[in-house]
């Protein structure tokens, strides 16, 4: 029997492949162990931002005295990481046997056997068309009471500063029966909140052909019994269409939160971002979205800095925040990512300018979400209470509906629990909150 230990750097779909990994080989009768123990050491990491590379390459160094003394553990490199990063990889480390993009983790399982047997294997090719996926749901997972389900593959926007549609490809929908069967089985499973993911849910089925939407995908999934939450990230301005919030209205189990990301408040840089949409367009949007959803926990994404943003674009960004009051703003300095439109465009924007712009939208931002938090004093919600906090002996966490973390007073057992929770106070980041009733 072989050992594994799997290490996941990056995001939902990151944690959501690793899952499934990690239940394909425990299913071929691998054993999960502790790093030190293991026979396989797999890295499935990001390649989204930079700073998630620069960990794995250092993560990597250090099994250097290890494969000195004993020719162990093998090492394998899988996700977005290993299709730009992984044949560099495998040339300077010598343990580095198995490299695999996000995009052929159904060959994976097979692959790690090999390895074991003595082989080396590059999983990377160049078509952006292919997809081998793993038909496992992923029920080895981190957390009992939730699970991620990825909806869709890959991304056709080239949105000018981003790296995605070069590692994970161009953008395939799963089958709605396969996404179907694999929620029943997370309920079955005792699943109580599923997400749906996708670098653009919005685009959920135009490559079917055949009218089946993200909101008919949302309305099948609502309508699976025993399911209590449904949430999904993340939607694009240019994809999003009302009949999403009708669907939305009409079912309270799926979430009113929407991360619906900006990026910019310049329509000059939007343009530049290629972003296909106009301020103007987005305004209509929020309008939609709010008129349907009056309590919708609205969050964005913004990019300071992007080259050629003058003070003037930058101004406008200041404006979108004040006038979209979102709850939750994720906001980043632009960095170029090699391999894109943007890094190599002309008045790349000096570190001091965009550090000094990101701490200006910052502390807007968080003005405005510490405004909104504090006006939820004293709300109830009904919260699935999902996991311990990271700090402080005897606090728990779960999330509002519209996707505030709340910090709440009581002990593990009541994790897994539905909860009456009475807010008691806010800050910028998450709620406080009080257990007035357990549901179940
Ligand atoms: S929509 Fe743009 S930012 Fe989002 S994944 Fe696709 S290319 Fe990247």
């Amino acid at each position: 029997m072989y050992r594994f230990a799997l290490k996941v750097y990056g995001c939902q779909m990151n944690v959501y492949d690793g899952d499934k990994l990690r239940t394909a080989l425990i299913q071929k009768g691998w054993k999960e162990v502790e790093e030190e123990e293991a026979d396989l050491v797999i890295f499935n990491g990001c390649s989204i931002r930079a700073k998630a590379e620069h960990k794995v390459w250092s993560e990597l160094g250090r099994y250097g005295d290890s494969w000195n003394e004993k020719s162990k553990p093998y090492v394998a490199v899988t996700g977005c990481i290993a299709q730009r990063l992984g044949e560099a990889m495998m040339t300077r480390f010598p343990w580095v046997r198995l490299v695999g993009g996000p995009r052929h983790i159904g060959n994976l399982p097979e692959a790690c056997e090999r390895v074991m047997a003595g082989e080396c294997i590059s999983l990377l090719d160049e078509d952006p068309r292919a997809f081998i996926d793993l038909e496992v749901p992923p029920i080895e997972r981190v957390n009992p009471w939730k699970a991620y389900v990825t909806i869709a593959h890959g991304c056709d926007n080239y949105c000018t500063y981003c790296i995605v549609p070069y590692v994970r490809g161009r953008f395939v929908s799963r089958s709605p029966e396969s996404i179907i069967r694999e929620v029943e089985k997370l309920v079955a499973d005792g699943i109580k909140e599923v997400t749906l993911l996708g670098q653009n849910v919005d685009s959920y089925g135009l490559d079917f052909d055949n009218g089946y939407t993200f909101s008919s995908l949302l309305r099948d999934v609502a309508n699976i019994e025993n399911l209590p939450l449904i949430r999904f990230v993340t939607s694009h301005p240019k994809d999003f269409t009302p009949d999403i919030v009708k669907v939305m209205s009409h079912y309270p189990k799926i979430c009113p939160s929407i991360n619906l990301p900006i990026q910019s408040g310049s329509e000059r840089i939007l343009q530049k971002m290629n972003r296909k949409y106009t301020l103007e367009k987005y305004r209509e949007t929020v309008s939609i979205i709010r008129s349907a959803l009056p309590e919708v926990g609205l969050t964005s994404d913004l990019i300071v800095g992007f080259p050629g943003e003058t003070e003037e674009d930058f101004q406008d960004s200041v404006a979108a925040l004040h006038e979209f009051r979102y709850d939750l703003v994720h906001t980043a300095a632009y960095s170029p990512r090699e391999g894109t439109v943007a890094a190599t465009m002309p008045d790349q924007i000096p570190q001091e300018i965009k550090m000094k712009r990101l701490n200006i939208v910052n502390e807007i931002q968080s003005r405005i979400a510490s405004e909104i938090n504090q006006s939820l004093v004293n709300r109830t919600y009904s919260i699935l209470i999902d996991d311990v906090a990271p700090k402080g002996e005897g606090l728990v966490q779960g999330r509002t509906p519209t996707d505030k973390v709340v910090i709440i007073k009581g002990g593990k057992d009541l994790i897994g629990h539905f909860a009456t929770i009475k807010i008691t106070s806010a800050d910028n980041w998450c709620l406080y909150g009080e257990v007035i009733d357990i549901v179940d």
